[in-house]
């Protein structure tokens, strides 16, 4: 990678930083698309990043992800937000439009894309589970809320939670059916007899952070069991849902998705997904 006086710069905002997989999946596709750009984590502690979003002005840097910490306290700091970014409450790409900072989030529609292509599911008219009432289910709600689903059941450990996005949501979009209801087995018995997609969003199922049961024996047949958990990209959940014969969908997708769409926001040009889907699955496999 040759770095020149004319090379531009992107990056990530995060703490901590240090596994992060975008810099390796977004420099693959610079490189593949030989463009004079680079991509650089930067660790960034909470109570420094109003110096780094001003330095996104002050060093003219092209764009920035926003990861854990900081997608929802930087909405404060920018100069404008997409409308999904707003409805969402948090921002994963900020660009620089000649100093002025747009915050927007590719989480929700990077997840549709995956859904659509990888799983081959369209949400229109279908009822759907989603387990988690945290950022990335803000994000995967708004987006599948926009397709037009029959009903969407919210289910998380802390009910309020869901209760609180329901409430929100459905203002929004009185058309679909949207309900909360707690975590648990005996209530989710019934809405998963009939649903066509079941999601987890939340962090269960991550490396040493306890698995997520649920009766997915009761699904019917042909339908499809979504995790946005990538570390591992086989949960416990997944393999399960693979063993009784359901349709499965990793966290991959959603990962590669949302970073195409962000590199074309700063870009202009289509990202070149499968390059940066192998870079990443290399990635997972040599942790
Ligand atoms: P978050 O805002 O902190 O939300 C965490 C969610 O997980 C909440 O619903 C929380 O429930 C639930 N939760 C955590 N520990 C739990 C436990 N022990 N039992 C039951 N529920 C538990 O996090 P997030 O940003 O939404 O991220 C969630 C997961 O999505 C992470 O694993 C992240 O890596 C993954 N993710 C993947 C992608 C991708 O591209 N594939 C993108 C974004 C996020 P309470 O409300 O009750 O606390």
């Amino acid at each position: 990678m040759k770095i020149s006086g004319r090379t531009r710069i992107l990056g990530i905002f995060g703490h901590p930083i240090g596994h992060t997989l975008s810099p390796a999946m977004h420099n693959a596709a610079i490189e593949a698309l030989g463009l004079d750009m680079v991509y650089i984590p930067f660790s960034v502690r909470p109570s420094r990043l109003k110096d780094a979003v001003e330095a996104i002005r002050g060093l003219d840097i092209l764009g920035i992800n926003i990861t854990i910490p900081h997608k929802e306290v930087v909405i404060d700091l920018l100069d404008k937000l997409s409308e999904e970014a707003r409805a969402i409450g948090a921002v994963n790409t900020i660009i620089n439009s000649n100093g002025m900072l747009i915050g927007l989030n590719t989480d929700g529609q990077g997840y549709l894309r995956s859904l659509k292509g990888d799983a081959g599911f369209n949400p229109k008219g279908r009822d759907i589970v989603l387990v988690g009432a945290g950022g990335a289910a803000r994000g995967i709600l708004t987006a599948l809320a926009g397709e037009g689903p029959a009903s969407i059941i919210i289910a998380n450990r802390t009910t309020s939670k869901a209760e609180s996005l329901v409430d929100e949501f459905k203002v929004k979009f009185p058309d679909i059916d949207l309900r909360a209801c707690a975590l648990d087995t005996s209530e989710l018995k019934d809405p998963l007899k009939t649903a066509a997609l079941l999601i987890n969003t939340t962090s269960l199922g991550m490396e040493g952070k306890g698995r997520l049961e649920l009766p997915l024996e009761e699904m019917p047949g042909g339908a499809v069991v979504s995790d946005i958990v990538y570390k591992p990209l086989k949960t416990d959940f997944l393999k399960k849902a693979q063993d009784l014969g359901l349709v499965v969908h990793d966290g991959l997708g959603m990962l590669v998705q949302q970073g195409a769409i962000s590199f074309k926001i700063w870009t202009g040009l289509d990202a070149p997904v499968d390059i940066m889907r192998n870079v990443v699955e290399r990635a997972l496999e040599e942790e």
